[in-house]
């Protein structure tokens, strides 16, 4: 499990109304008295958890879950306080870029990645052909995603979801994955006793959420079942589809890195999606100095770790796997250990080893810092995403700082806060 569970599968770009219309139907699924009892965080008794389980068993029956199998697998449901820990915690320093992409995409997980690209050569085309992805695509999700299936997660899913969703914190998110976990298991796809998961309800090879699977997840073998955890070919098919169900675009790669023209308006990395022609005509070739090839695409300037560190250009796949996971990190990752499956080498410019891991606090007291002096970094919550980043540069234009939106030492420095 590489994030938390409502960044993963995140809003589909490009079946916005049905995804609408999801959670419109889950919202009409949460029985208030159920809301009620989840007011009481952190006192709930093993009574009001009892009491929780029997209306989650009932909110699933009304959404047409077999009264057998929501008696069937509440039997087997405990609270799993362990789970609500995990909810709750949240490390206290973030991870640097070049930590984060050095443990994912190593020697050992490239070398696995072109092993199995031949093991799996026939199911891993089939998938390419019938969904547009690419097969280093899919073992890069793969293998970031299990180890290329080597853990799936040992939790209860039932147990893990009931819990959540008998919890005030994220109550809705988790009641919808608890109803979509017991109809896979309501049609036959894995026994109650063998779902298992992340701690937050992620499954099988490709780690998918209950509701991603139930939209998403397709019988490839032929065997009646759609089974992510015993099924290579089913889960790979199913991470296929999904991608194509968010708009993958067989025809381009996620991106690519960049080299870009000494002097550089490290502003334009703020998200615009701008012609790759564009870009071309600013002076940005590829990673080896080569002019990029003039496709008619529009793409996203990216620079993770500000202007001491790779820059990436990304067009619309770097979107879909987004969707997948939120999580810019992560679908560098996931695009830069395609292409080394694919045979590419290492980054021209590997990130920055000697950036220092800032603490949730110091990028809580940076955001504080720049609400104060009138910016509008978004909530005051240490999580450095975009509004963050865009309120990073104005205070940097401001102050005749490099505006690559990276909170770095000048930037800690110049907003008085201790590095
Ligand atoms: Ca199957």
């Amino acid at each position: 499990m590489l994030c938390k569970a409502p960044q993963k599968h995140a809003a589909k770009r490009v079946n916005l109304p049905l995804f609408i219309a999801g959670c419109l139907a889950a919202v009409a699924l949460i029985n208030p008295a159920v809301a009620e009892t989840r007011q009481q965080e952190n006192t709930q008794t093993s009574g009001e958890f009892d009491q929780c389980l029997v209306e989650l068993g009932e909110t699933a029956v009304a959404a047409g879950v077999s009264r057998q199998t929501a008696d069937q697998v509440m039997a087997g449901v405990e609270k799993v306080e362990r789970v609500i820990e995990l909810d709750r915690g949240q490390p206290e320093f973030t991870t640097t870029f070049a930590d984060y992409l050095n443990r994912r995409v190593n020697q050992d997980r490239i070398q696995s990645g072109r092993e199995l690209l031949k093991t799996h050569r026939q199911l891993l085309n089939r998938v390419s052909r019938e969904t547009g992805v690419p097969a280093p695509y899919l073992l890069a999700f793969w293998g970031l995603e299990t180890n290329f299936g080597s853990y799936f997660g040992k939790m209860s899913v039932p147990s893990s979801l009931a819990t959540l969703a008998c919890d005030q914190r994220r109550s809705q998110f988790f009641t919808r994955q608890w109803v979509a976990a017991l109809q896979i298991i309501d049609e036959g796809a894995i026994p109650a006793d063998q779902m298992e998961g992340s701690w937050a309800g992620a499954m099988g090879h490709v780690q998918f959420m209950p509701t991603v699977f139930l939209e998403h997840a397709v019988d490839a073998d032929g065997d009646g079942k759609r089974d992510l955890w015993n099924s290579l070919p089913d889960a790979m098919m199913s991470a296929g589809r999904f991608l194509e169900s968010m708009g993958w675009d067989g025809e381009y790669r996620w991106g690519r890195e960049v080299r870009l023209p000494e002097d550089f308006d490290y502003s334009l990395s703020d998200g615009r999606k701008l012609p790759l022609t564009e870009w071309r005509s600013m002076g940005i070739t590829d990673a080896f100095g080569q002019a990029l090839a003039p496709a008619d695409i529009k793409a996203s300037l990216i620079v993770p770790t500000g202007h001491r560190g790779p820059a990436f250009l990304v067009y619309q796949n770097f979107g879909v796997i987004m969707g997948w996971n939120r999580s810019e990190f992560y679908a560098i990752a996931v695009g830069h250990l395609a292409d080394r499956i694919a045979g590419a080498g290492g980054l021209q410019t590997p990130p920055p080893e000697d950036l220092p891991a800032l603490s949730r606090q110091q990028i809580m007291d940076l955001q504080q810092v720049l609400e104060d002096q009138g910016y509008d970094p978004g909530p005051v919550d240490g999580i450095l995403g975009s509004g963050t980043r865009n309120a990073i540069r104005e205070f940097q234009k401001s102050n005749n700082l490099v505006a690559d939106g990276y909170p770095g030492t000048r930037v800690l420095e110049v907003a008085g806060i201790e590095a």
